[in-house]
């Protein structure tokens, strides 16, 4: 066991690894997260809590104590106890793809099930097509119609179809983005195992479920079976307590998390939110913290369902659910806690969602445009919160500023919505007084790239600051092009300045 207290970029975080026997037979062999920080740091060593021992099996009502995670995959494999490092047969509440992976998973399933073979249940495939749609690249537009196809013949009940790609107000089924449609549309439900064909599917543990990415194949298989073999994951714990500062959003927490255990940091764990902090999020809030797990390498984040998740799912689903906690005794492979009220906006620099910098600390940084959205910063309180700075500030944009809600719902909201605190503008009102571009239609738009006539796609080596998760050379477009990853607030300020900027600039 060992713990230690860090600080690091003006905030307290405090880690501790605890002995995961069932894991692993030596605790030596524990590795602690390799931490890549740009800034010096004190270590103070502080004694660990005592761990109890964790029985070596279960007898009669008497079980070992488990995370939440381990809860979901016991129960979906119909196993009264897993431990970190099992293989389980998980059987599967909703699957997920999209125009992207669809067409592929599709073919896997008729290759190994028949070309006459159905679905395992046409009630818990979700398809939303969401990538690649405002386009004329054909080879993008004949995968939707491979998604229509397939439904069509399968029967299946959630297909959130696009045919008209010149108004997608005139086609009703039609959501966007897939992690945020998945929960608009009721499918993220506590305590369920929820897989899609992305890796961002991690999304939905926001709801208190077991959501993870999967490739093609293993979809394929799911079509067909209803099920997937899964190795339970070790969990690390993440404790945020602490009033959270008016200029800080989820995508800060996120941005320290990933810049202090690596993109490697969680690789096969279960990232397990928790405390006074994370309780006082938003359900949108808690879907970036999520969102962006995989980024660490993790399996999966989730965050216990509470009367915010309840509330969020009253008029979204009557599919009854059964939430799970973490046991008072489970046990995790690394605690980590986090002073959040310490905390400063954050940028994640260029090549890499662990290269983190205090957004001041890069003020001289020129940039030549804004991106806000996609499933980390699209969402509807991602546009609220860029409206409230541009209302701040009272000043127009200084570089291209490019807005894509990342659904349907989303859009309306930016056009219909008061902002809080802004004389009862819209988003819509405050972005054409600001210089913004008309938001464009909801989809993943030009997060990933996209083909060469997506929206806002980076087509020369530009420096841009967005609200996205990656910014890998390649994404959004330009191998050459600087993605500085940032809240929606941060995104705005420096759309304000054609600089990286902390928000406080104008919020303060
Ligand atoms: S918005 Fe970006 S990260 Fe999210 S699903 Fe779409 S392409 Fe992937």
């Amino acid at each position: 066991m060992a713990s230690s207290t860090i600080s690091s970029n003006s905030t307290t975080f405090i880690k501790k690894d605890v002995g995961l026997s069932a894991f692993s037979s030596s605790p030596s062999s524990f590795s602690v997260p390799k931490t890549k920080r740009r800034n010096s740091r004190k270590i103070v060593s502080v004694m660990a809590p005592q761990q109890s021992p964790r029985s070596p099996s279960t007898t009669g009502s008497v079980k070992t104590a488990m995370t939440m995670t381990e809860k979901i995959l016991a129960r979906a494999s119909q196993k009264p106890q897993l431990s970190p490092g099992e293989n389980v047969w998980v059987d599967v509440d909703i699957l997920m793809t999209h125009d992207v992976c669809g067409p592929g998973s599709f073919g896997i399933f008729k290759k190994e099930f028949g070309q006459n073979a159905k679905v395992w249940d046409r009630e818990k495939i979700v398809i939303i097509p969401d990538h690649y749609i405002f386009t004329n690249d054909e080879r993008a537009n004949r995968n939707v119609d491979i998604l229509r196809d397939f439904c069509t013949e399968q029967n299946i009940k959630y297909f959130y179809d696009i045919k008209d790609l010149g108004n997608f107000k005139v086609n009703p089924d039609y959501k966007g983005v897939c992690h945020v449609a998945l929960a608009q549309e009721g499918h993220c439900r506590p305590g369920e195992v929820l897989l899609g064909t992305d890796s961002h599917t991690c999304t939905a543990g926001a709801f208190g479920q077991f959501a993870t990415g999967i490739g093609n194949t293993d979809a394929g298989f799911v079509l067909g079976t209803g099920k997937i073999l899964l190795k339970v994951p070790p969990t690390l714990r993440f404790v945020m307590d602490g009033e959270m500062p008016d200029y800080l959003l989820a995508k800060d927490l996120i941005l320290q998390i990933i810049g202090e255990i690596s993109v490697s940091g969680a690789t096969y764990k279960s990232m397990e939110f928790v405390g006074s902090t994370v309780e006082s999020l938003t359900m949108e809030e808690r879907m970036t913290l999520c969102n962006m797990v995989v980024e660490a390498g993790g399996k999966n984040g989730v965050v216990p369902a509470d009367s915010t998740t309840h509330k969020y799912l009253e008029d979204k689903t009557d599919v009854p659910y059964e939430p799970v906690y973490s046991d008072e005794q489970a046990r995790f492979l690394s605690e980590y806690r986090f002073d959040v009220s310490k905390l400063e906006p954050l940028v994640a620099k260029p090549h890499s969602p662990d290269n983190r910098a205090l957004a001041r600390e890069c003020k001289d940084v020129k940039i030549d445009r804004v991106y806000i959205g996609s499933c980390t910063g699209g969402k509807t309180e991602d546009f609220l919160a860029a409206a409230k700075v541009f209302h701040a500030s009272g000043k127009k944009v200084k570089v291209p500023t490019f807005l894509v809600p990342a659904t349907q719902k989303v859009w309306m909201d930016v056009y219909s919505l008061p902002v809080p605190g802004c004389g009862g503008k819209t988003c819509s009102q405050i972005f054409e007084e600001a210089g913004c571009d008309t938001p464009a239609s909801p989809s993943c738009g030009a997060c990933l790239g996209g083909p060469r006539d997506t929206y806002a796609r980076m087509n020369e080596p530009q420096v841009c600051v967005s609200t996205t998760n990656r910014n890998f050379p390649g994404r959004m477009g330009h191998k050459e092009g600087q993605i500085y990853l940032a809240s929606p607030y941060t995104a705005a300020a420096s759309a304000l300045t054609g600089f990286v900027t902390d928000p406080r600039e104008f919020l303060q």
